[in-house]
């Protein structure tokens, strides 16, 4: 795993001369400009889910500790028993959690439950549907194999074996196979903190003028409760700065504020290169930005730099941009910084149960969403102020740079939302 305290300077640099960036140039370029910047700690594997693995793992013991039976029936020594076969039944039984002690001879059967332990001498399990008994005597029918209905001492796991990768988001069964080979505690990332900030004279706090009408002119904050829920389900740390009015005093307030508390800042609004960007003005004169033209739709301004040597990502204000950017750019890039390294979205092929003609040269994310029939329906109006879209839509359709027309029944790509965790 790289793992280094400061990324080099011009992170974010793209090559000369593009004017319209591709996507996948944008994705290589952060790809290749940044590193994990967490540090890591030793925490309990009970409180691990959803952190990210900071070193290799090896198991402490073998899974199954133990051969053991993996039914309820009779346990002997088998061989191979090719047709039916008498045993006496051997006096006394062993259980799940029993430890016991005694030898079964060659010609005898125990009464053996689900989790025993095998003893001595036994390595074939007959089912009880599979035998008889009668009396002091055991008819278990053929043909069975040896060792069947056991499960072996190291089957799944060995001692030592390597189980999970440094970069692993570990999950709910993750903590079950760490704590099945004995490992209790696990060194994992620590969650870098995000500022999150908004922008725009005209963003409105929804939450500190519960109850009142909004002013003419101003439009509610969606972007910030969005963003910090995105953060949070990346398992990130957040920090919520606000809104910010459209000035640069008060802009480098909460940048400095951000870049003081935080080990990388996001904000959106105020990104592109006009009058009223603010954002862009100040990142060039006073810190360092790229503002990446990316031949995307939605979502084309994008500004990342560096405030106070601290990572920036400058979102599109349009909360349609913002969000597909979030996903698209900022996810597997937050992934890098984390330590849980790049990831692409796992996507399908499915049928397109729409049409469109689209532009040559720009990727486009449609919001969309998968019918019972499995084809793919898109939202009807492509308008990015189309908030409702995100809420209608359960995954983005993909459309490459260079497809032209899409018709009923051709195949496209499906990007769930679900494939966007870390
Ligand atoms: P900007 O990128 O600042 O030019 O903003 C683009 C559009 O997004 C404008 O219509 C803004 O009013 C809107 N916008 C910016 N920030 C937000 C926000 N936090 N929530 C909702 N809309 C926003
Ligand atoms: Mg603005």
């Amino acid at each position: 795993m790289m793992m280094q305290d400061d990324l080099i300077n011009d992170c974010f640099a793209l090559p000369q001369g593009i004017s319209w960036t591709p996507v996948d140039q944008a994705l290589r370029t952060l790809r290749n400009g940044l590193s994990c910047l967490a540090k890591s700690e030793s925490v309990l594997v009970s409180d691990c889910d959803g952190r990210i693995l900071s070193e290799a793992v090896y198991a402490k013991n073998s899974n199954p500790p133990n051969s053991n039976a993996a039914v309820d029936g009779y346990g002997f020594c088998g061989g191979v028993l090719s047709e039916n076969k008498k045993f006496k039944i051997f006096d006394g039984r062993v259980a799940a959690g029993d430890d016991f002690r005694k030898v079964v001879p060659d010609g005898f059967a125990i009464r053996i439950l689900t989790g025993a332990v095998l003893p001595s001498g036994v390595d074939t399990i007959v089912l009880d549907e599979e035998c008889t008994v009668e009396r002091d005597y055991l008819l278990a029918r053929g043909p069975l194999k040896k060792g069947s209905n056991t499960r072996y001492k190291g089957e799944d796991i060995g001692k030592g074996d390597l189980i999970l990768q440094p970069g692993h988001v570990l999950k709910p069964q993750d903590l079950a196979l760490l704590s099945a080979v004995g490992v209790m505690k696990v060194k994992v990332f620590i969650p870098l903190k995000v500022a999150v900030i908004s922008t725009g004279n005209e963003v409105y706090d929804g939450e500190e003028w519960i109850g009142q009408k909004i002013k003419k002119g101003k439009i509610f904050d969606s972007n910030r409760p969005m963003l910090l829920a995105l953060l949070r389900k990346w398992n990130l740390e957040i920090i919520d700065l606000g809104i910010v009015a459209d000035n640069i005093k008060k802009l480098r307030t909460s940048l400095d504020k951000a870049s003081k508390n935080a080990d990388v800042i996001l904000s959106s609004g105020g990104a592109s290169g006009g009058d009223e960007d603010y954002v862009s003005h100040l990142l060039k004169s006073e810190g360092i930005l790229n503002s990446w033209r990316i031949a995307v739709k939605p979502g084309r301004p994008l500004a990342l730099g560096r405030w106070n040597g601290k990572p920036f990502f400058g979102l599109p204000g349009n909360p349609v941009a913002s969000y597909v950017c979030s996903l698209i750019f900022l996810r597997p890039a937050l992934g890098v910084l984390s330590g849980s390294g790049w990831k692409n979205p796992i996507g399908f092929s499915t049928i397109a149960a729409f049409e469109k003609n689209k532009k040559k040269g720009r990727r486009e994310f449609l919001r969309a969403r998968v019918r019972d029939d499995g084809h793919v329906e898109v939202f009807p109006s492509e308008g990015s102020g189309r908030i409702s879209s995100l809420s209608w839509s359960n995954g983005l359709v993909e459309l490459d740079d260079m497809s032209q027309t899409i018709e009923y029944g051709d195949k496209v790509r499906f990007l769930p939302y679900s494939s966007f965790d870390f």
